[in-house]
């Protein structure tokens, strides 16, 4: 190549770019759709009549590979009911500095409790903000359903609502006092003491 090329010769580069389809997304102002079995940030599902789907069972906990999952479970009394049968999740978390996003504690649910949504704006300033809770897990309420504790519909076992037999809360079905705080639900202590901490290398902050 002749020497008076020489600086102009990476401008090739620029101008064969010039001509390419655009590569940049807009990002945050023209926000990417995602194909519609994403897995981004999880949901807590209810019954058609409000109740709570999860049992507290700890399935997701123990099948997630990063440890990112706690979970403490409560018994449902006919005073204070929060799901169909014995057991709800009294406390829920999931640590989104740990969570890689793979879907395995889905998959491990047995009632279709937690889901995936296809939100994936999980970015924070703070370690605690981004150890979600139920109260920030669980889907809000929707036509026909009733805020728990409350009682399930009349007549029915829990068994009647996995097989989708309940379709809304009774006429009449009015939410239960609670005996505990509406936060203590999820769970004494705080976020960061529930939740073992990040192991960090030594020397880094
Ligand atoms: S998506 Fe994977 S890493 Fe995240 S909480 Fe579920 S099992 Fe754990
Ligand atoms: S979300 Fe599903 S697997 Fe996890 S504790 Fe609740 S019912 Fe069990």
């Amino acid at each position: 190549m002749p020497d008076f090329l020489g600086p102009v010769s990476g401008f090739g580069v620029t101008f064969g770019a010039m001509f390419k389809k655009r590569l940049t997304e807009q990002y945050p102002e023209q926000k990417k759709i995602t194909a519609p079995r994403f897995h981004g940030r999880h949901q807590l599902n209810r019954h058609p009549d409000g109740l709570e789907k999860c049992i507290g069972c700890e399935l997701c906990a123990w099948a997630c590979p990063a440890d990112a999952i706690y979970v403490e479970g409560a018994d449902n009394t006919e005073e204070e009911r929060y799901s169909p049968g014995e057991r709800y999740g009294a406390v829920y978390q999931i640590n989104y500095l740990r969570c890689i996003l793979c879907g395995l504690c889905v998959e491990a649910c047995p009632t279709r409790a937690l889901t995936m949504t296809n939100e994936y704006e999980l970015a924070d300033r703070s370690r605690a903000s981004l150890i979600y809770t139920k109260q920030e897990l669980l889907v809000g309420l929707t036509d026909g359903m009733v805020a728990p504790p409350h009682e399930m519909y009349p007549g029915t076992e829990d068994d009647d609502y996995y097989r989708g037999e309940v379709t809304a809360a009774a006429p009449g079905t009015t939410t239960q006092r609670p005996a505990r705080a509406a936060d203590d639900q999820d769970g004494g202590p705080s976020a960061d003491s529930q939740v073992a901490e990040p192991v960090r290398a030594e020397g880094r902050s």
